[in-house]
């Protein structure tokens, strides 16, 4: 049994798409579970797609995500270069070697002779007007042209491309370990460009060269990748590495949350959750698209997100760390359906995972946003403050949102609930409350709640009845975390003052 080898293969045309991180995720989760290798290989040949700063992002997207490279473009190894840009000797030698054996030949077309045919096709009603089995005898190439001409346009530096003689009348048969058998006939293979007219490979010549020299033993990639799998199996053929050929898995889409349609930018910016990792700007457009990591969201629970985006365990589990996925991943169990994008079950792994992070930690986001908002508090009032909110909030920023009526006093008071119970009684309830509450002791939550109970009683008043009017008076909210905690955490001074401020500032209706 061949080592296990697997890559990660994108290129550089803008920001990783979190299908791909998906992609990578799978990729990864089967090298460490097989004591394999994770390689990181840049797909750059298509120069007019190039983008600067899409490796760079790339790579740290990876690294942010704890999916780490043992091999390729950054740790560097004994297959390199990884980046396929810099390989170009490399492909042409091989796109060469299928053209000595007659697996390939020159094509010296112009964009007018392509386009010419295409119509003539079309006009003589053929379904598709591809260059191939059908149409290449007619064109200008090296299967036509006499072999002096076609050394004489060589020699004179006439441009041409390389292409793919596909073969006649053959099955060719795609193995996915995901879809099973996928069966083509040859004949709906048109003869792909695999070199190109500026000296680079196509993807297709590229990629089978590369996954054979570098002895990748199994292809993890999107769908939408599954047609191209038939014209790399033709070249595995035609180059005879038959024998030691990765396998395929092709991973189903990613649909839109509704189900309709793969997901694009698009339906994420008007749905309003990110699609990249990171934060990308656009270096075309200037244009800056919020990552998942900005948005607030922990790589734990992306990850443990994308591994379910078309993968199950067969339990009823659902929390898995990194560590977990590793042990229970199994290609057999991906299915082939697309799967729908829930950012809502995002959010969930993102409060689950949020919540068992430690005080201290959950303490430094809230002191950080403080501090960028110009308030200093200590770090006990800080992790007081975290752990009364540590159930409610959904990302780190929600400390901030939720906790801010801790250090700064209400500015107005939740009207709904004071044009429902702003009255006499609880008045009477609250300020008697204030009054009592020098005296309790500790002045913590439990006495709090004791002594608000009492003193409710004593003036024959429920205590549910005046407790949202309390919590609106200290918080300005009519919701929030624990109200006794949250007058602890507040301290009495501060607890006695906003009440007094409210009851002061708060008329009695009519
Ligand atoms: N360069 C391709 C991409 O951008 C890689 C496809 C593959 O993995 O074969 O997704």
């Amino acid at each position: 049994m061949k080592k296990t080898r697997v890559r990660f293969a994108p290129s550089p045309t803008g920001a990783l798409h979190i299908g791909g991180l998906r992609t990578a995720l799978y990729n990864y989760l089967l090298a460490r579970q097989t004591g394999g290798t994770m390689i990181l290989r840049i797909e750059d040949t298509d120069q007019g797609r190039f983008v600067p700063g899409a490796e760079a992002y790339i790579a740290e997207a990876l690294q942010w995500a704890g999916i780490q490279i043992d091999e390729g473009v950054g740790p560097g190894g004994p297959f390199g270069p990884y980046r396929q840009s810099e390989r170009r000797s490399i492909y042409q030698e091989h796109a060469q070697q299928l053209i000595n054996q007659g697996h390939a030949y020159y094509a010296f077309d112009s964009e007018d002779d392509l386009e010419a045919m295409r119509q003539r096709l079309k006009a003589a009603g053929a379904d598709d007007q591809q260059y191939g089995v059908g149409t290449r005898l007619q064109m200008v190439n090296s299967l036509t042209l006499p072999p002096a001409e076609v050394a004489s346009r060589l020699a004179s530096g006439t441009p041409y491309v390389i292409r793919f003689k596909v073969p006649e009348n053959k099955s060719v048969v795609v193995q996915d370990l995901i879809r099973g058998e996928v069966v083509v006939s040859s004949n709906q293979v048109d003869d792909k460009v695999l070199m190109k007219s500026d000296g680079m490979p196509t993807y297709h010549l590229a990629n089978v060269v590369d996954d054979h020299l570098m002895q990748i033993s199994h292809v993890i990639r999107g769908e939408e990748w599954l047609p191209s799998a038939p014209i790399h199996v033709l070249l595995y053929e035609a180059f005879g590495w038959t024998e030691t050929m990765p396998r395929f898995a092709h991973l189903p889409l990613l649909l839109k949350p509704d189900g309709h349609g793969k997901l694009s930018k698009r339906d994420a910016d008007q749905l309003g959750f990110p699609i990249f990792p990171l934060n990308w700007k656009d270096p075309r457009t200037g244009e800056v698209a919020t990552g998942y990591r900005e948005a607030g969201y922990l790589p734990e629970a992306l990850i443990n997100f994308l591994a379910f985006l078309g993968w199950n365990p067969g339990t009823e589990q659902e929390i898995f760390s990194m560590q977990e996925l590793v042990k229970a991943f199994a290609i057999e169990r991906i299915g082939k359906a697309g799967t729908r994008f829930d950012i809502h079950k995002a959010q969930w792994f993102n409060q689950h995972y949020l919540r068992s992070k430690s005080t201290q930690e959950l303490s430094h986001w809230l002191l950080a946003d403080l501090k960028n908002a110009g308030t200093i508090v200590s770090e006990e009032i800080a992790q007081q403050i975290s752990d009364v909110l540590r159930d409610r909030i959904t990302f780190p920023s929600d400390l901030f949102k939720l906790g801010r009526f801790f250090i700064e006093r209400p500015l107005e008071y939740d009207q709904q609930v004071f044009s429902k119970k702003w009255n006499k009684d609880a008045v009477a309830v609250l300020s008697a409350f204030a009054d009592s509450l020098p005296s309790v002791n500790p002045y913590t939550a439990e006495p709090i709640k004791a002594t608000f109970e009492q003193t409710a009683a004593n003036l024959g008043v429920k205590p549910g009845q005046v407790l949202q009017v309390l919590r609106v008076s200290v918080t300005g909210q009519a919701s929030g975390p624990d109200l006794m905690k949250s007058m602890e955490i507040l301290g009495r001074d501060e607890t006695i003052e906003r009440i007094r401020t409210c009851i002061r500032s708060t008329p009695l209706p009519g």
